[in-house]
């Protein structure tokens, strides 16, 4: 799960991690009101958005009055802001975050991220920080700093020094940026956390060191642990079918292409995605019904499936082993009823019971067919939409 920037800020703050002063807006008149509230004489209207490269995108602002951040903040509120991340069709400005400007001397960048190649997770620091991380990764590796944390004894002193050195501070900027990459490090620990990145970490003109930018993605498999972090969830950020498949407790990711899948199984569900590629297709979703699905998540499996306006094919493929085929078959018919189901489909089903399920799939009276090896079922499916 991601959060946004103020709910990173926000969560940091609380393991010392030093950031401005910011208030949340959903209106323009709140953003020209935070401005004011917040007294100072530079604000900076941030989009809030779960994507970066806002700055680039013209979703950071500068702004020195409240009129100025009212009228900034009309001009985005309602508004696609398209950035590298977002894809073409950009995500709607719901929220808006009015910050205390910062002077900055220097920009950095800094991360903790789970790293699985080093088993933990990782610091990476670079003294080059900003809006062009991605660029210097691949022009100039050297430049970036990473230091294993030792998942017990955490980060340690001469990591601390020997990552401060690199980002080029010294004295009392030295002991504040070890402070915050210390408190980065226990937040990320604490709240189990997939990446947390301060891009930028600044050295201001005053010398002060903080937190300019905050993104935070956690493991949603310790997401129970953690109600504030849950509190955070923004499903206006998340693709519908994905908030609707995980009431469900179907694991569903979609992606671009138009052959629904809908099979049990993360292993089976990835080798069906490979070869439906290999059999020219292309794979519109990942969806794992799990190992023991009933007939309602079938049947609402289905419907997930069919409100993408891109799926032109379906193809199930199952095998059936704490879940019978049967129950599958049932769910597949109850579910092709329900919808008027309007695209080919083709049916694959292996296992216990299969006998019983390919019989109810033919007398169903359904428009589909069926294949008894993934080959063919992927070549089928393949064909009836080409
Ligand atoms: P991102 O583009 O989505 O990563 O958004 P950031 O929060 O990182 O902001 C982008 C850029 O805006 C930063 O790299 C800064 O250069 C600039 N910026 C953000 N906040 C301030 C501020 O308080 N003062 C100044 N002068 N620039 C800022
Ligand atoms: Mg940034």
């Amino acid at each position: 799960m991601n959060i946004h920037e103020y709910q990173a800020k926000q969560l940091l703050a609380k393991f010392g991690v030093p950031v401005s002063k910011g208030i949340a807006c959903q209106t323009a008149d709140a953003v020209g009101k935070a401005f004011t509230d917040l007294g100072e004489p530079l604000g900076v209207v941030k989009v809030q958005i779960h994507a970066g490269g806002r700055g680039k995108a013209g979703g950071v602002k500068l702004v020195r009055s409240a009129d100025e951040a009212k009228k900034v903040a009309s001009g985005l509120f309602g508004k696609a802001l398209v950035t590298h991340q977002t894809g073409p069709e950009g995500r709607v400005v719901k929220t808006i975050y009015v910050e205390a400007g910062s002077d900055i001397a220097r920009e950095m960048y800094l991360a903790v991220v789970m790293d699985r190649g080093a088993q933990a997770p990782v610091i990476i620091a670079a003294a080059e920080g900003g809006m062009d991380i991605e660029e210097l990764a691949a022009h100039k590796p050297q430049a970036i700093a990473r230091h294993r944390v030792h998942p017990v004894k955490g980060v340690q002193g001469f990591q601390l020094r020997a990552l401060t050195k690199h980002l080029g501070l010294s004295g009392e900027q030295a002991k504040a940026g070890s402070k915050l990459i210390q408190s980065l490090v226990t937040a990320f620990m604490a709240l189990d956390c997939s990446l947390a990145e301060i891009n930028p970490m600044i050295v201001t003109k005053q010398g002060e060191v903080k937190a300019l930018d905050a993104k935070m993605s956690f493991d949603d498999n310790a997401l129970f642990r953690h109600k504030d972090v849950m509190e955070c969830r923004d499903i206006n950020e998340e693709d519908p079918k994905e908030v609707e498949a995980k009431k469900f407790d179907l694991n569903y990711i979609a992606l671009t292409g138009n052959i629904a899948c809908l099979v049990n199984g993360a292993g089976l569900a990835m080798a069906t995605m490979d070869v439906i590629q290999l059999k020219g297709g292309m794979p519109a979703n990942f969806l794992d019904v799990g190992g023991g699905a009933n007939k309602t998540q079938v049947t609402n499996a289905f419907k997930i499936l069919l409100s993408d306006k891109n799926v032109k094919g379906i193809l199930v493929n199952i095998f059936g082993g704490i879940m019978k085929c049967d129950t599958i078959a049932e769910g597949v018919i109850a579910a092709a009823r329900e919808v008027k189901l309007s695209v080919p489909l083709v049916v694959r089903l292996e296992g216990t019971n299969v006998d019983l399920g390919r019989k109810l799939l033919q007398d169903s009276g359904l428009n589909l067919q069926t294949a008894s090896s993934l080959d063919e079922a992927a070549e089928k499916i393949v064909k009836a939409i080409a």
